[in-house]
């Protein structure tokens, strides 16, 4: 028998990615899986672990780039609705890994519960968001989460504390674990209030990012004390392209791609901007997106 067999949900060979990446580019998956529940998440994982096939777990895709020849192992997607539920208890929400982010945050703010407001503007799911810390200038869902429950490569869960989890800029201590789920804490507000916060801040990320385009947000982290945008610009490198990838005139930390760009132009692009912001200014950009 097949180690890819008797799963509930059958694995999927050789699927195209890009369409479920927002740059809608880049390879195929050797396997793709969508776990009906945990404990058949908890089996494939373990499965995947003894015989030594990458594993990797892919919400909304907004913060990825697939490389054009693919990713040679499992991708798990959380979408089923075991992972997409969310339950209000007062002001603690518990929120399943799938669950898409802005949705959330739109419909928690709307109803008068403050603290996810911040994530507006930001696509992804729970569980992409979490181990990155997504965030900005408004807020970092880290502020908000309480605790996680985690799957390790051995098939064990385990529930982490904040403190724990450790969040930091664009980080966290959950490395290759699985997000199943997070606690949240939230204020109890003026329903109107929230909303319009809500509102103002997505009117603020249209206004200043592409979000409508094809990309996988900001390129770089920010370096300590300085903004990756504003060195991008400075050097003069809004509209550099590489192929069908071109540096954002609205927001220079973003690489969009156009229709006909491959993977390699975003890479080949991403490169020769970190040259020449070393060049310029003697500062290392570190990626923030992650690549496949
Ligand atoms: C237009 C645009 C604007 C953006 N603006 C911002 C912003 O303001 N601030 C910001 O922080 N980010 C921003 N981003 C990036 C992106 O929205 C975030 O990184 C988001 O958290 C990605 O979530 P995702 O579910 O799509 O993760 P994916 O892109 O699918 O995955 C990202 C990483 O998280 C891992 N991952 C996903 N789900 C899980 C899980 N359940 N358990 C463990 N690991 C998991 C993946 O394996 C991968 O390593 C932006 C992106 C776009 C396209």
């Amino acid at each position: 028998m097949d180690w890819l067999s008797g799963f509930a949900n059958p694995i999927e060979r050789d699927v195209p990615l890009g369409d479920l990446t927002w740059y809608r580019i880049g390879g195929r998956a050797r396997y793709l899986s969508r776990p009906d529940n945990e404990s058949e998440l908890e089996r494939l994982v373990r499965r995947a672990s003894e015989q030594g096939v990458d594993l990797k777990i892919l919400g909304r895709g907004a913060n990825v780039l697939v490389r054009d020849n693919g990713f040679n192992g499992v991708v798990v997607r959380l979408d089923t609705p075991a992972f997409q539920r969310t339950e209000v208890n007062g002001e603690r929400v518990r929120v399943g890994a799938g669950v898409d982010l802005m949705r959330l945050a739109k419909r928690l703010s709307h109803d008068g519960l403050s603290g996810l407001e911040c994530m507006a503007g930001i696509p992804g799911t729970i569980g992409g968001a979490v181990r990155m810390n997504a965030g900005g200038q408004f807020g970092c869902i880290g502020d908000v989460v309480e605790r996680c429950r985690l799957l390790d490569a051995n098939g064990v869960i385990e529930t982490w504390s904040k403190d724990r989890l450790a969040f930091g800029y664009r980080i966290s201590a959950i490395g290759d674990r699985v997000v199943l789920s997070a606690d949240l804490r939230l204020r109890r507000s003026d329903r109107a209030e929230t909303r319009r916060r809500f509102e103002e801040i997505f009117a603020a990320k249209t206004a200043s990012q592409p979000i409508s385009e094809r990309s996988a947000g900001c390129v770089f982290k920010n370096p300590p004390g300085a903004s990756a945008g504003a060195l991008i610009d400075a050097a003069g490198l809004k509209g550099s392209r590489c192929g069908g990838a071109v540096v954002s005139q609205r927001h220079a930390n973003f690489i969009c791609a156009d229709p006909s760009a491959k993977a390699s132009d975003v890479e080949r692009l991403a490169g020769m901007i970190a040259k020449r912001v070393r060049a310029e200014y003697g500062t290392e950009l570190e990626l923030e997106i992650d690549i496949w």
